[in-house]
């Protein structure tokens, strides 16, 4: 399967009833290829109105964590748990979370990357569920910008959660905190860089 077939079948999905008021389904987007890959929420009012990801406020926060640390939109993968916006932008339902997951289980698959970032609390919480790390899940404000270290059958992959850049639109400290995390990818980065010389 590849990330355009997964494309598709989210835009036919309706296994959820927020098709039902979506104006776009919003899969994800950047490198197939993609070392580090992002998770989002759900779409929000201008993701839905795009069909693209973080392109509203918290995307422009995003824009600039990630341009702080020179990484470019193209070079990484961003996705979220919910493909649909809830009505609202309310909290995705766990019946939502579930029949919507499988596509980003496939994403992850086949974009295979060596950090996964969720961001906010859900998509933290389903990545930690997902590599057996139920038992480390304490509050994002415990654990932000922390490294978890996980064994799959064929690599280890680093997950670092990270607050939700949404937050730094009511809240103007939280920035810093998210540019100060946001570095640690910085060192993974220059590894890769330097093997490649
Ligand atoms: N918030 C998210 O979690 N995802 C988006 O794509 C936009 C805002």
């Amino acid at each position: 399967m590849t990330l355009k077939e997964i494309e598709k079948e989210i835009l036919n999905c309706k296994k959820c009833p927020l098709y039902k008021t979506r104006t776009n389904t919003v899969a994800g987007e950047g490198n197939p290829k993609a070392k580090i890959m992002f998770i989002g929420e759900a779409p929000g009012y201008w993701e839905d109105q795009r069909g693209i990801p973080f392109c509203g406020p918290a995307g422009k926060i995003l824009d600039e964590l990630l341009e702080k640390i020179g990484i470019k939109r193209n070079e990484i993968f961003i996705g979220n748990l919910l493909k649909c916006r809830p009505p609202e932008n309310r909290d995705p339902k766990p019946e939502e979370i579930s029949a919507c997951s499988p596509f980003l289980e496939k994403q992850i698959e086949i974009i295979n990357p060596k950090i996964i970032c969720p961001l906010g609390r859900y998509s933290m919480r389903f990545v930690f569920e997902k590599y057996g790390l139920k038992n480390e899940l304490k509050e994002i404000s415990k654990i932000h910008g922390k490294i978890f270290e996980v064994k799959t059958l064929f690599k280890n992959i680093k997950i670092i959660p990270f607050y939700h850049p949404a937050v730094a639109t009511y809240h103007p400290t939280m920035k810093e905190i998210l540019k100060k995390d946001f570095k640690i990818l910085l060192k993974f980065i220059e590894q890769w860089q330097s093997q490649r010389k």
